[in-house]
């Protein structure tokens, strides 16, 4: 009890000093606690080896998603630990990343051979909420 002011201005503390803000535990977009951290850079390195198979739309893909990761930069020290990189740079979680993903992808044009094939390969849809209902629409599940 007698440290409760001490322990007040502790946790007061982060706030204070830039260079060591509280880790970010939601995901930038859904907000929710992200629990299968894998880090966008992570998940971008693997796609950016399967976008060699639409040389069309490489380009164009690439370009908006190195736009969103440039523009979280400041927040790859702070956030939830990578279990693949081991850096402090999940601020998106898995599935709202590979569905920006996708969107990108559908986008930019890619056809439906190739957009099944991404969620095939890029599927964190676990709780069957969003684009693997798409998949099973294209009839590749
Ligand atoms: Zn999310
Ligand atoms: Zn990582």
């Amino acid at each position: 009890m007698k440290n409760y002011f001490l322990n007040a201005t502790i946790q007061a503390l982060p706030f204070e000093n830039e260079s060591h803000p509280y880790p970010h535990q939601e995901c930038l977009s859904c907000s929710n606690f992200i629990k299968d951290p894998i880090c966008p850079k992570c998940i971008f390195r693997g796609f950016r080896q399967w976008l060699q198979i639409i040389p069309k739309e490489e380009e164009t893909i690439k370009e908006k998603v190195n736009y969103f990761l440039e523009r979280n930069k400041h927040l790859e020290k702070c956030s939830v630990t990578c279990i693949s990189c081991n850096k402090n740079s999940t601020h998106t979680c898995p599935y709202c990343f590979t569905d920006f993903l996708y969107k990108v992808t559908k986008e930019a044009g890619a056809g439906v051979r190739h957009l099944t094939q991404f969620l095939f390969l890029f599927n964190f849809d676990f709780e069957h909420k969003g684009y693997s209902h798409d998949l099973e629409a294209y009839g590749g599940y």
